[in-house]
């Protein structure tokens, strides 16, 4: 496997088609959303029959795999997903930040979905590689950064309901776009619900996200940017929306969801806590009313897709509510900070930051 320089690539495609390209001529990196532009390698590794571990992690060029038409991930959806950036900085160097909390979110969720994980090593080696074997594709400075989508899943035949016999593990990647363009405008969802106490809404199983489909494509339908979940068991508190956690500012004290199960346990929120704290806000992780949030002075969400990201508005039941999302805000602050240490500009005095 080559290693590209800044300026100049000749590599092999996925079809096999060789292309030397002016790196700044890849792709239209103004333009980058939250989209699939398919990259140069992806990373392998497999758990065989028997065995409790994962071996042999190699790069092979991006492309199709092959599955058992009986794999447990395709008959019972015995799989998970975990996403994480590569950016570079303004001094060029690139950066990961805390990959060895997805490794351990993956772990936890493999728990959960009684399937082998990759150690913490593995997982975060694989990232590592698969960041570097697709560097050309890592956006200049202030454009974007390199999402890496790992993926745990039961590739070996059953036909039972039972855990899959063989295990791959495998790590994509695709630029994307710096994501911070406007508010969200959310719909309150009071007819489907995420996740249920017992079920698997604390961990980033494949089976959690195209059961909402049906309700935000209602909501994107009616001009919405996305719906905001509320807790199955009592429907009266708000969880978080389809792939971001959720903060309520009230003076100087920010509350969130409490992750015991039903809401995802956010990178970014985690580390945004981290973050409040350190700049003197009172953080509250607790069970909160919707009733809260109507009456909330800002809110605002964290995924790492959106990193920081206002909400302009809350509708329920017809009614709306507006917040303010200008300068100024705590939301505003929060994001400078963490994109700040996300890309070199703030010291990392935290140890977040992996540098590859
Ligand atoms: N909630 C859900 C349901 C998600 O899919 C995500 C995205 N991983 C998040 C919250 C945010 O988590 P993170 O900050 O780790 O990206």
């Amino acid at each position: 496997l080559r290693h590209y320089s800044r300026h100049e690539s000749d590599v092999q495609t996925a079809n096999g088609a060789s292309i030397k390209a002016e790196e700044n001529d890849l792709c239209n990196w103004d333009g980058l959303g939250f989209s699939l532009t398919p990259t140069d390698y992806m990373y392998l590794m497999k758990c065989s029959k028997g065995e409790s571990a994962f071996s042999q992690g190699h790069l092979t060029p991006y492309g199709n795999i092959e599955l058992s038409p009986s794999s447990g991930v395709l008959n019972y959806g015995q799989g998970l997903l975990e996403g994480l950036k590569a950016s570079r900085g303004d001094d060029n160097r690139i950066r990961l930040f805390r990959p060895e909390q997805n490794a351990l979110r993956m772990q936890m969720g493999a728990k959960r979905m009684c399937m082998p994980s990759p150690t913490t090593e593995q997982f975060v080696g694989s990232i590592k590689q698969t960041a570097l074997a697709n560097k050309r594709w890592i956006p200049p400075p202030g454009k974007g950064s390199l999402y890496i989508r790992p993926l745990l899943l039961g590739t070996g035949p059953i036909l039972g309901v039972a855990p899959s016999p063989e295990y791959t593990f495998l790590a994509y990647a695709s630029p994307v776009g710096n994501y911070f363009k406007g508010p969200l405008n959310f719909a309150v969802e009071d007819n489907v619900y995420r996740a249920i106490p017992g079920g698997t809404g604390g961990i980033k199983s494949i089976t959690n996200y195209s059961p909402n489909y049906k309700a935000i494509s209602r909501a994107k339908a009616k001009g919405f940017t996305d719906v905001l979940f509320l807790d199955g068991a009592t429907g009266k508190n708000i969880e978080e929306g389809t792939a971001c956690n959720i903060f309520v500012v009230k003076g100087n004290t920010i509350s969130t969801p409490p992750t015991k199960g039903t809401i995802l346990p956010g990178i970014t929120r985690k580390s945004i806590i981290e973050i409040a704290s350190w700049l003197g806000y009172q953080i509250e992780e607790r069970a909160i009313p919707l009733e809260e949030l109507i009456n909330a002075d800002e809110a605002f969400c964290t995924g790492t897709a959106i990193t920081v990201k206002p909400v302009g508005s809350v509708t329920y039941q017809g009614q709306r509510v507006e917040y303010k999302t200008a300068e100024g805000t705590v939301s505003e602050k929060l994001y400078r900070t963490l994109t700040g240490i996300q890309t070199g500009r703030i010291e990392d005095n935290m140890g977040w930051i992996v540098e590859i």
